[in-house]
């Protein structure tokens, strides 16, 4: 019989542990699915390891890791791949914004022949102003950069185990799972589902993570802003060769002086763009710098008793397989 892993990344989650365990054994037993929940603990400092541990006790289907610290979502999504033995793995959120009820329907596909299922926000649940609009840009600005539609996208879905393993593979650091697994292709079905609301403890982003996240992913995600350096910098080329000219017939006619004014903006905002470029120049050596540095991209500190295996320490990082 098939096994689904469920792989929930979890940040100061201690009140959602337990529900959240409760919750999808019973979706899935009813529905006869032969299941494991795989827990990541992202660095909590408070007590959601413990919580997983007792869950763990009282279910075998449950396991679970600690990080050292706080590593990130997306390295939590990336331990629980390499923990989860499913032949299929769904992975969602640990506060069940993600709604369960959608996980049947995803196993379904996957039975019929699907290797990726897509949950697809039909809308986007309760959420600030501030946090939509900033959410809204960033989907828009990613979607454009990388030219795949991602704004309905989430991390909320089920990879067959071949595309697993194609995650697993990938050599980066800096991994953006919504958007890989489009990169990865394989056959696709979708799922909509409607952002539930968050019953305990809060939501770990503000906007300038949000904005942090963004430009990390633009930046490991497409050269695009690189090529934008360029497409600027030639254009002010044109300018400056209309300028030159007009310069100069002004200095051939004696009146060449006056313009100072000119002077003054073009050295603005000259020294602006030279700046941002710079900058943006800046962001893709930070990424190359991180990249070759070749670190790991999360430490397991502690595992419950039925995972096997060597885990403590950075954990198969560089010589898997
Ligand atoms: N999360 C994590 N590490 C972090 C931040 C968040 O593992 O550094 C987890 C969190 O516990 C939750 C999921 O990622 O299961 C989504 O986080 P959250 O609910 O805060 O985000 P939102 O739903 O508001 O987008
Ligand atoms: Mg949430």
């Amino acid at each position: 019989m098939a096994l689904l892993s469920i792989v929930l990344p979890a940040y100061n989650e201690e009140q959602n542990i337990a529900n959240t365990a409760a919750v999808l054994s019973q979706i899935l037993s009813e529905n006869g699915i032969d299941y494991e929940l795989v827990f990541i603990s992202d660095g909590s400092v408070d007590g959601t390891f413990s919580e997983i541990l007792k869950a763990a006790q009282s279910n075998s289907r449950i396991k679970g890791a600690e990080f050292s610290r706080n590593f990130g979502k997306e390295a939590g999504i990336f331990a629980g791949l390499e923990l989860a033995a499913g032949d299929a793995v769904v992975v969602m959120d640990c506060d069940l914004q993600h709604p369960p009820q959608a996980i049947p329907q995803m196993w379904k596909l996957w039975q019929n022949g699907a290797e990726v299922v897509e949950g697809v926000k039909s809308s986007r649940g309760r959420e600030s102003l501030g946090y939509k609009l900033s959410a809204g840009l960033f989907y828009r600005v990613m979607s454009k950069l990388m030219r795949m539609d991602i704004n309905a996208s989430s991390d909320f879905k089920l990879l067959d185990r071949k595309v697993v393993n194609v995650l697993l593979e990938l050599p980066e650091r800096n991994t953006f799972f919504r958007a890989l697994s489009f990169w990865a292709g394989f056959r696709t079905e979708t799922v909509d589902y409607e952002v539930q609301e968050r019953r305990y403890g809060k939501s770990k982003w503000s906007f300038w993570s949000l904005m942090k996240y963004a430009v990390t992913n633009v930046t490991s995600f497409s050269t695009l802003p690189l090529q934008m350096v360029t497409g600027v910098g030639l254009l002010f080329i044109l300018f400056s060769l209309v300028l030159a000219v007009q310069t100069l017939v002004k200095f051939a006619m004696g009146t060449a002086v006056e313009g100072f004014t000119t002077v003054i903006l073009l050295l603005l905002i000259i020294g602006g763009l030279l700046m941002v470029s710079l900058g943006i120049i800046g962001h893709y050596l930070a990424r190359i710098y991180e990249e070759v540095k070749g670190r790991p991209k999360y430490i397991i500190r502690r595992v419950t008793e039925n995972v096997q295996g060597e885990v403590i320490g950075s954990w198969r990082a560089r010589e898997r397989r």
